[in-house]
């Protein structure tokens, strides 16, 4: 039977509605290409992983690897290409899946979602999940790459002062003040702190 990462494709799916909420396609393709980047692996590989795009595909990485946002192994270059890079630390090493828009032609409902030429309300949600088990990998493409130098290394967050404005932590690094108080703030104040 056709497994993703050891679990059955049925089990990926509960695995993707109860992490992301409900069944997302991109999710279900997700999961093919993660499969296909780290089945070559050998076992017990440290890697990281690079999204292009920061829709749907990291929870498919932080569901199906170890890989997350929040431990710095999972890291977000946003292109809005659906493409996923699994690599070795060390080496940078690594191989680049990404769903390859001229396979699509065959697979008619997966054509008219993945590029937007269907309308939401057109679309066939049973017909379009079902072509992506049938398509499987055929839809992708894959291309062996190397990460650059600079995005092996592991960022430091550097000092870390008061600021001035608010009173709370910050890396120094942004200034003389927060990157917040210093105007990308997205909410405004309701009450004092309490
Ligand atoms: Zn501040």
């Amino acid at each position: 039977m056709r497994e993703i990462c050891g679990y059955t494709v049925e089990e990926y799916i509960h695995l993707i509605e109860s992490f992301h909420g409900y069944l997302a396609p991109g999710l279900l393709i997700g999961g093919f290409m993660i499969d296909e980047a780290t089945r070559e692996l050998p076992e017990g590989e440290i890697f990281d992983a690079i999204c292009e795009t920061r829709v749907c595909l990291p929870d498919a990485v932080q569901i199906l690897t170890p890989c997350t946002v929040g431990n710095g192994w999972l890291k977000i270059f946003d292109f809005g290409r659906f493409a996923v890079t699994v690599f070795q630390k060390n080496t940078g090493d690594g191989l680049r899946v990404f769903v390859d828009a001229q396979k699509l032609a065959q697979w008619g409902e997966i054509d008219g979602w993945f590029l937007k030429k269907t309308a939401r309300k057109e679309q066939n949600t049973e017909l379009l999940i079902e072509q992506i088990k049938q398509a499987d990998t055929t839809i992708l493409s894959r291309q062996k790459v190397r990460i650059k130098e600079e995005h092996l290394k592991k960022q430091k967050t550097g000092a870390v002062g008061i600021c001035p404005i608010c009173g709370e932590s910050y890396p120094t690094r942004d200034g003389e003040m927060c990157r917040s108080c210093a105007g990308g703030c997205p909410y405004v104040m309701l009450a004092d702190k309490e």
